[in-house]
């Protein structure tokens, strides 16, 4: 970005607030929540009018539990309708394995909460409006910069009622996988890579369907299935780039497949009606060399987006974002942080992030590849998973990897609100 890029022309309505966070996913959301708990003019934008948005993470580990817990919320957010999981069994290659068993932890949430990402959205947005210096502004999509000499400035931004500039003293992208934010400020990724992509889709329970198994495994097809109180949602994983080719076998071949793997859904996946109800994520593996520009930073899956693997793409979101309130809530009482001390977040949490990659990197290698590759050969149980299953004791190691992650944050922003 060149120092003679920068240029300040005012359209429209112009706003000035202390801070623009853009994206109101779970990363923004919970930063919009944080700093205005900690007294900060903030504002959070989101392109869209709801959060009402299906297949997103819908995965809650006790880390952010424990953070909704830290922050008083957590009664008032498990009433909300939620499913829960603490052992995570598989049958790999038809032989029943144990990946994870949260029971073991020892923190005050020992289990998966499944909620839509909507409920939890929204429960955050609700939970914000207590606090006067926080607006979320839906339907308001960020469309460019404003720069200002050497440094970002604030957003450009579009909603309903026309052209808006956003005047903020520190821009956080939080505009996720595909951060407009990010690209405008010149700032790109490091890919990693992922072997598959990920059908998703749903499939109707039927009353007392229930099964433990939470991942298949067979040769040259794998899947999860989550029990979602009356669906199963079912992320089925095909090699990368083979959507095209798995789309011109057609509907009924694939869901053949899912029935011949889990016959437990085979009534249900009459839901499934044709591609529009299968949603294709591209699985993408990668991370920022540098989160910052002078008055920008980069966090959540603008920062890194990471492999459905573990399911820790929402939880790493809010980690960032607590991370990001400790470290500069109480700075931005005064203005914004010089980018050395923006810097702060990416040291402490790219450690973390690269852990986690690393982890998924190892999984997609030793389980995903030897399970997607043509040939239908009969599949061995990796030494790995065999150890997992035999030593209950490990399945407390794997749940703390899946449900607290590396360097598990607490909230110590302010609270001024
Ligand atoms: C199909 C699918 C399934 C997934 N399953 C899981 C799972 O089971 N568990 C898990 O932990 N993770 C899962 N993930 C990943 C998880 O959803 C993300 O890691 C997580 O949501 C990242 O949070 P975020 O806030 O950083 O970004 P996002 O959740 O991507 O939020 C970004 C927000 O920014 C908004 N936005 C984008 N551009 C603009 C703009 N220009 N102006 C204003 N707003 C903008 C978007 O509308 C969005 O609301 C899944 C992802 C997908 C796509």
């Amino acid at each position: 970005m060149d120092a003679g890029d920068f240029s300040r022309q005012p359209r429209g309505r112009t706003i000035k607030v202390r801070c623009c966070i853009v994206g109101g996913g779970p990363a923004g959301m919970m930063l919009g929540y944080l700093l205005g708990r900690a007294g900060i003019d903030v504002v959070v934008l989101e392109k869209h009018a709801d959060f009402f948005r299906d297949f997103r993470g819908d995965t809650v580990h006790p880390s952010t539990l424990q953070v909704m817990d830290e922050l008083g919320l957590i009664d008032g957010f498990l009433k909300l309708p939620h499913q829960r999981l603490q052992k995570m069994d598989g049958v790999f290659g038809g032989t029943p394995v144990r990946i994870a068993d949260l029971s073991r932890l020892k923190v005050k949430y020992p289990f998966i909460a499944f909620m839509p990402q909507w409920d939890f959205l929204n429960f955050l947005r609700e939970s914000g409006k207590r606090f006067a210096s926080l607006k979320v502004m839906m339907s308001t999509e960020a469309i460019d910069l404003i720069r200002d000499g050497g440094r970002v400035a604030g957003v450009r931004a579009n909603n309903p009622e026309g052209a808006v500039d956003i005047e903020a003293d520190l821009t956080i992208a939080c505009d996720g996988r595909h951060s407009l934010v990010r690209e405008r400020a010149g700032l790109a990724t490091l890919e990693i890579g992922a072997p598959m992509d990920v059908l998703w889709f749903r499939a109707g329970k039927r009353q007392n369907e229930t099964e433990s198994v939470f991942a298949r495994v067979d040769p040259g097809s794998m899947m999860v299935t989550f029990d979602r109180g009356d669906y199963w949602q079912c992320a089925y994983v095909i090699a990368k780039g083979q959507y095209d080719a798995v789309k011109a076998r057609g509907l009924s071949a694939l869901l053949d497949d899912v029935a011949r793997m889990a016959p437990i859904l085979k009534p249900g996946l009459a839901d499934v009606k044709n591609w529009d109800d299968v949603k294709l994520l591209t699985v993408a593996i990668n991370r920022l060399p540098r989160w910052t520009r002078p008055g920008l930073l980069c966090i959540g899956d603008a920062a890194h987006a990471m492999s459905p693997i573990g399911g820790v793409g929402v939880n790493l979101a809010v980690q960032d974002a607590v991370a990001t309130a400790n470290l500069l809530a109480a700075k931005l009482a005064n203005g914004c942080p010089a980018e050395e001390e923006l810097d702060a977040v990416r040291r402490r949490r790219e450690f973390p992030v690269r852990m986690t990659q690393r982890m998924q990197v190892v999984a997609q290698n030793n389980i995903v590849s030897a399970a997607l590759k043509p040939g239908g050969e009969a599949l061995k149980v990796p030494l790995v998973l065999r150890l997992i299953t035999a030593v209950p004791w490990l399945q407390g190691i794997t749940a703390r990897f899946v449900g607290l992650g590396v360097r598990p944050e607490h909230v110590h922003s302010p609270l001024r609100a």
